[in-house]
C-alpha cells in the first residue's frame, strides 16, 4: 500500500467532505420536466429569458442566411442591445456610478477557437459587433474604454447618447437613496431574505445567447450594460472568456447571466463546457457549475458575511448551455420551483422552457 502523509490525508479528507457536499446539494436541486431533445441536423438556439426575439432571428439567420453561428448569435443579441425598455443591455441600461452606459460583451466562434470582447465601452449601440470586428479583424481578444471606442469609431461604428431618460431617472433616484457602504455587499436597504429584491434595488440582467448549426458547428455572445450603478471602470464575466461565456467546438457552448463576480471567480462558462466534456447532460453541467459558485461562495463568505443567507449564495446567477449534439439546457442558483425560465429556438419553434434550480426557495 503507498503511504500517505498527514497532511495529504487531511487534504484528501477534505476533499472528499466538499465533493459529498456538492452531491448533496445536486440531488436536492428542482429540475423541469425533461423535454424533447432536438433533432441531430436542427439548428438550435439558447438565451436567456429576454431573448425571446433573439433565438427566433438567430436560428432564422442561420437557416436562411447562412450565417456562422457567432455571427448570427451576434446579430441577433442586437435586437436587445437596440432595445430601450430593456434597462440591462445596450442602449437604455442602467448607467454607471457617475450616469454614464459602459456596455461589456464577447463572442467566440467555435470551429476557429477564438474570440473577440470589448469592457466599459461607451457610446456605442452595438458593443457585439464591436467585438466580433476585434475577433475577425485583430490579432487581439478584449480591447477596453477609450481604446474599444477609438477602434470602433476606426470600423465604422458611430458615436451616440446611451443614456435614456428613464434609465437617467432610475440612477437620480438611486443616487438620492445611496448609503455609504454602497460599493459593499449586500447593498444597503435590501431585503436580505429575499434574493429577488436585491436584484430589483440594483438590478442585473444581460443576454447570452449560443448557437449551434445543423452541423454541430458552435458560437456565442454575451452582452449587456453590467451591474447598475457600478463603479465606473468595472469589468464583469459578460466580456471574460470562459467567465460570461466559452464555446469549445468539440463538447458545447455556454454562458452566464446574474452576479459577474461569481461567474468570474469560478470560470463557470469555461466550467460548464468541462462538465459536458466530462458527459454530463447541459443542464447537468449548469447545476454542476453552480453547485461550485455556492461551495466558493460559503468560503468566501467567512471574509464577505453578507455573500452568504440561510445555507445559500444571497445573489442570483444563472448559466445557459447547448452540447454538440443540440441537448440543451440551464439552471439557476436560485429560487421558487417553475420561478427561472430561458429561450430556446428549435424545429419546435422559439419559446420560453423553464430552467432548473440549484437552492430552491420557499421549501
Ligand atoms: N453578469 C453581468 C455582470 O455582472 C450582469 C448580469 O448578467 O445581470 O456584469
Amino acid at each position: 500500500m503507498v503511504p500517505v502523509s498527514r497532511r495529504r490525508f487531511l487534504g484528501l479528507a477534505a476533499s472528499a467532505t466538499a465533493v459529498s457536499a456538492l452531491s448533496g446539494r445536486l440531488r436536492a436541486a428542482w429540475r423541469p420536466s425533461p423535454v424533447r431533445p432536438p433533432r441531430a441536423d436542427d439548428c438550435v438556439v439558447v438565451s436567456s429569458a429576454n431573448g425571446l426575439r433573439t433565438v427566433a432571428e438567430a436560428r432564422r439567420l442561420v437557416l436562411e442566411e447562412r450565417l456562422r453561428p457567432v455571427s448570427a448569435a451576434v446579430r441577433a443579441v442586437g435586437i436587445v442591445e437596440a432595445d430601450p425598455d430593456d434597462m440591462s443591455v445596450g442602449y437604455g441600461g442602467l448607467p454607471n456610478e457617475d450616469g454614464v452606459v459602459q456596455l461589456d460583451s464577447a463572442c467566440m466562434d467555435g470551429p476557429t477557437h477564438n474570440a473577440g470582447a470589448v469592457a466599459a465601452l461607451e457610446g456605442i449601440l452595438h458593443p457585439a459587433r464591436v467585438a466580433e470586428r476585434v475577433m475577425d479583424r485583430t490579432d487581439h481578444v478584449l480591447l477596453v474604454g477609450e481604446g474599444a471606442q477609438r477602434f470602433a469609431l476606426e470600423q465604422g461604428f458611430e458615436l451616440q447618447e446611451m443614456l435614456t431618460d428613464a434609465a437617467r431617472k432610475r440612477w437620480q433616484q438611486w443616487l438620492a437613496t445611496r448609503g455609504e457602504d454602497d460599493r459593499l455587499w449586500p447593498l444597503d436597504g435590501s431585503d436580505p431574505d429575499d434574493p429577488m429584491e436585491m436584484e430589483e434595488q440594483r438590478p442585473w440582467g444581460t443576454i447570452h445567447c449560443s448557437v449551434r448549426a445543423p452541423n454541430g458547428a458552435l458560437g456565442c455572445c454575451t452582452t449587456t450594460s453590467g451591474l447598475a450603478f457600478k463603479i465606473p471602470g468595472r469589468v464583469g464575466d459578460s466580456p471574460l472568456v470562459g467567465c460570461g461565456l466559452y464555446c469549445d467546438d468539440t463538447v458545447g457552448s455556454a454562458g452566464a447571466t446574474g452576479r459577474g463576480e461569481a461567474a468570474i471567480l469560478s470560470g463557470g462558462s469555461w466550467l460548464v463546457v468541462e462538465r459536458m466534456r466530462a458527459g454530463d447532460d447541459p443542464t447537468e453541467a449548469c447545476l454542476h457549475a453552480l453547485a461550485r459558485v455556492s461551495e466558493q461562495t460559503e468560503r468566501a463568505a467567512r471574509w464577505q458575511p453578507g455573500l452568504w443567507r440561510d445555507g445559500r449564495p444571497a445573489f442570483g446567477l444563472t448559466f445557459y448551455a447547448v452540447r454538440k449534439d443540440g441537448a440543451f439546457g440551464s439552471a439557476s442558483l436560485l429560487g421558487r420551483p417553475h420561478s427561472r425560465h430561458f429561450a430556446v429556438a428549435d424545429g419546435e419553434g422559439a419559446r420560453i422552457e423553464e430552467s432548473a434550480i440549484l437552492h430552491v426557495l420557499g421549501s
